[in-house]
C-alpha cells in the first residue's frame, strides 16, 4: 500500500463447490515472494521479473488465458522524479514496470477484476520507507504485498478449479508500481486489454496478512462504489468485525478503476508496526486469518454470480472529507500525475488556494514547511492545520517556483 493516513475492514463464511481454499498455498506463495532472493520486488528491478516470472507460471499452471501486451506480461515504462524543485520530467530517465495478467474465459459478456500489488520497497532506494536509514536493506513487504499477491494466485486457482457455473469472467492482475504512485494499474486502465465497459467490478487485495485473532477487525474500502456493497458485505460476513469506509479513491491500486467508473473493494487486515519498514516478514503473517479473508470474498463474488452488473456510484474525495480535516484547500487534486509533487484539477472560487492565487495546473510542492510529493504527502500536511492559520504553500507554475500567502 503506498503511503496515506486512513483506516479500513471484512467478513467470512463456508466455501462451496469442490474447490477450497488452501493455507499451503499461500505460505509457499508468501515465502518465496518475500524471500531475500527477490530482494523487495522493487519496481525495475531484476528481480521484479522473477516475481512476474513466478506469478505467470502459477496463472499458466491454473488454466489461465493470458493477457498482458507479452503473453501474461504487461510491460509499460514509466517516468519517477524524486527532486521535488524539478517537476518537469524532462531530464528523468524512462524506467520499466510489468503487470503480470491472466484470463479466466467463462464465455460470460463481463468480467470480474481481481487484483493486488506485487511489487514493493527494494532496496529502500525511492524515498518510500518508514526505516530510520533504509538503503541497502531488503523490505520484503510480507503483508505489503505479498499477502494479497498471494491472494490471486489463491483465488485464480480456485476459480479456475470450482465446478460453479458462473455468470461471469474473471481477470486477475498483478501489478507492480504501485508504491511509486499507482503506476501499473493507473497504466493498464488508460491502455487496457480488456473492454472496461464489460467490467463488473474490481477487488483489491492489499495487506491482507494480518489478520489480529482478538479484535478480527477487517477493513473494506469503496463500499459508496456501488449501492449493492453494503448490504451484501454484511450479509455474507458471519465472522468479522468489519469497518467500512465508503470512497472510492483510497491508498491502493483500486483508486485506478474507480477513476474509470468502475465499483471496486479494497480488502485490508489493518496497519501495524512493521508497515514499510524491513520487517515486514513472512513470520508474522496470520495464514489462517487470510484463508479466512479469501473465504469472505469467495462468497461475496459468489453472491454476485446471480445478480446483474453492479451499478456504479462516485463517492466523495477523501480530500473533501471534513471530519478528518479542520480545514481545506478548495483544490481537486489531479489523482494520475504522475510527476513529484501535487498537480491541481480545478480551484473552488472564494476558498483559500483561490485567494492565495492558486491556478488550475500549478502543483503544490511545499505546504507550511513540509515538502508534497504526492497527494498523501498534501493530505497528511493539511491535518495539522487549524482554522485561520496562516502559512505558506509553495508552488510551481511552469517553469516558475512560487511562494504564496495562504490563510485557512
Ligand atoms: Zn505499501
Amino acid at each position: 500500500m503506498i503511503k496515506y493516513i486512513t483506516t479500513l475492514i471484512i467478513a467470512c463464511t463456508s466455501v462451496s463447490g469442490i474447490a477450497q481454499i488452501n493455507v499451503k498455498h499461500i505460505k509457499k506463495d508468501i515465502s518465496y515472494l518475500a524471500s531475500d532472493k527477490l530482494k523487495g520486488r522493487g519496481t525495475s528491478s531484476a528481480e521484479e521479473k522473477i516475481a512476474a516470472t513466478y506469478i505467470a507460471s502459477s496463472f499458466k499452471k491454473s488454466g489461465l488465458v493470458p493477457k498482458g501486451n507479452d503473453s501474461y506480461l504487461y510491460n509499460f515504462v514509466f517516468k519517477k522524479n524524486s527532486n521535488p524543485h524539478d517537476t518537469s520530467l524532462v531530464n528523468i530517465p524512462e524506467r520499466k514496470g510489468i503487470n503480470v495478467i491472466g484470463f479466466l474465459d467463462n464465455s460470460a459478456v463481463n468480467t470480474i477484476v481481481i487484483g493486488a500489488h506485487y511489487d514493493h520497497l527494494g532496496l529502500g532506494y525511492d524515498h518510500n520507507s518508514l526505516d530510520a536509514n533504509p538503503e541497502d536493506k531488503i523490505h520484503n513487504g510480507a503483508d505489503d504485498n505479498a499477502s494479497g499477491t498471494s491472494g490471486v494466485l489463491e483465488l485464480a486457482k480456485y476459480f479456475s478449479e470450482n465446478n460453479v457455473k458462473e455468470n461471469y469472467n474473471f481477470l486477475f492482475i498483478c501489478f507492480s508500481g504501485e508504491e511509486l504512485g499507482l503506476l501499473g494499474s493507473k497504466k493498464w486502465c488508460d491502455n487496457p486489454t480488456i473492454d472496461l465497459t464489460k467490467i463488473n467490478y474490481m477487488i483489491n487485495m492489499d495487506m491482507i496478512g494480518r489478520l489480529n485473532d482478538s479484535t478480527k477487525k477487517l477493513l473494506i474500502y469503496g463500499v459508496g462504489t456501488s449501492p449493492t456493497w453494503v448490504p451484501l458485505l454484511e450479509k455474507t460476513n458471519t465472522y468479522f468485525s468489519i469497518k467500512m469506509d465508503s470512497s472510492g479513491i483510497g491508498p491502493s491500486d483500486q483508486t485506478s478503476f474507480y477513476l474509470k467508473d468502475i465499483p471496486v473493494l479494497h480488502f485490508f487486515t489493518g496497519q501495524h508496526s512493521d508497515y514499510h519498514k524491513p520487517t515486514d516478514d513472512v513470520e508474522k503473517i496470520n495464514l489462517a486469518g487470510e484463508k479466512k479473508v479469501l473465504e469472505y470474498i469467495v462468497d461475496l463474488i459468489n453472491q454476485t454470480n446471480s445478480l446483474p452488473k453492479l451499478t456504479f456510484a462516485k463517492t466523495a474525495s477523501p480530500v473533501s472529507t471534513k471530519s478528518k480535516y479542520k480545514v481545506t484547500l478548495g483544490v481537486m487534486p489531479d489523482y494520475t500525475f504522475e510527476g513529484t509533487g501535487m498537480r491541481i484539477d480545478g480551484v473552488t472560487d472564494n476558498k483559500p488556494a483561490f485567494k492565495a492565487g492558486i491556478k488550475t495546473g500549478d502543483i503544490i510542492i511545499e505546504l507550511g514547511g513540509q515538502k508534497i510529493n504526492n497527494v498523501q504527502d498534501y493530505m497528511k500536511a493539511l491535518s495539522g492545520f487549524n482554522k485561520g492559520d496562516k502559512t505558506i504553500v509553495g508552488v510551481k507554475r511552469g517553469n516558475e517556483n512560487l511562494s504564496l500567502a495562504l490563510e485557512f
